[in-house]
């Protein structure tokens, strides 16, 4: 894709990750953390890959002065998410509407910061539109942070669902902590999440119960 951007002149934008910070021993997360990212272990294909799709962008950018636009996007949701891809906001609601257990992975004491979608896509658009000398990497994500256990709450509280909570052994190498540093979003993007993980989880929860209904 690269190889094709430099042939064409095209802009091209990456899609990268929070997972580049692995499980940080800096919080907030700002860009110029460089992560802790253990190499080879169970989530490193997807982190090490990110993060050589990173070095690879910068390349072409030092050597060809490819236009280039990284974003690193923290945990995303809203409705059409895959209802079985096992993302926690869309495990947690399906679950609920279901009446099945809620499966929290460890104490559910980890956090994450959970950005609705319609926010996410706004950042990207101002993103693409900056100055070429602007390249990121930026973090794109909602600064708002919740333990799994508070989002299992809510999504219940929500739902108006009876399921109980049960325990599940946590992944390996799953980050305790997750938050995005805005800062330069902020400067550069001049964007905010504007939508609570409350008001977001609303019309996700809406979809899902749409969604399940026609299966
Ligand atoms: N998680 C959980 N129950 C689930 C799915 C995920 O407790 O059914 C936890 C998971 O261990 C992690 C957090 O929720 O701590 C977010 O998981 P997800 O896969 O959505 O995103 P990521 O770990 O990539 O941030």
């Amino acid at each position: 894709m690269l190889g094709l951007a430099k042939r064409v002149k095209a802009k091209i934008f990456q899609a990268s990750t929070s997972e580049v910070y692995g499980d940080p021993q800096i919080h907030p997360q700002p860009e110029s953390y460089w992560g802790h990212v253990n190499p080879n272990g169970l989530r490193s294909c997807y982190d090490e890959g990110k993060r050589c799709a990173e070095t690879l962008f910068f390349d072409y950018h030092r050597q060809h002065k490819l236009r280039i636009k990284v974003a690193r996007i923290f945990n995303t949701y809203g409705p059409r998410m895959h209802p079985n891809d096992g993302r926690v906001v869309s495990n947690f609601i399906v679950q609920a509407l279901l009446g099945e257990p809620i499966t929290i992975y460890g104490d559910g004491a980890q956090t994450r910061s959970f950005c609705y979608v319609d926010d996410l896509i706004e950042a990207f658009i101002r993103l693409m539109a900056t100055e070429d000398d602007f390249t990121g990497p930026v973090n794109t994500g909602n600064p708002g942070e919740f333990t799994i256990l508070q989002l299992a709450e809510t999504v219940l509280e929500l739902t108006g669902s009876k399921s109980e909570l049960i325990f599940k052994p946590l992944p390996a190498d799953d980050p305790r902590q997750r938050r995005p540093d805005i800062t330069l979003a902020k400067e550069k993007l001049s964007w905010e999440p504007k939508i609570s993980l409350r008001e977001g989880l609303v019309p996700t929860i809406a979809y899902f119960d749409d969604f399940l209904r026609k299966q």
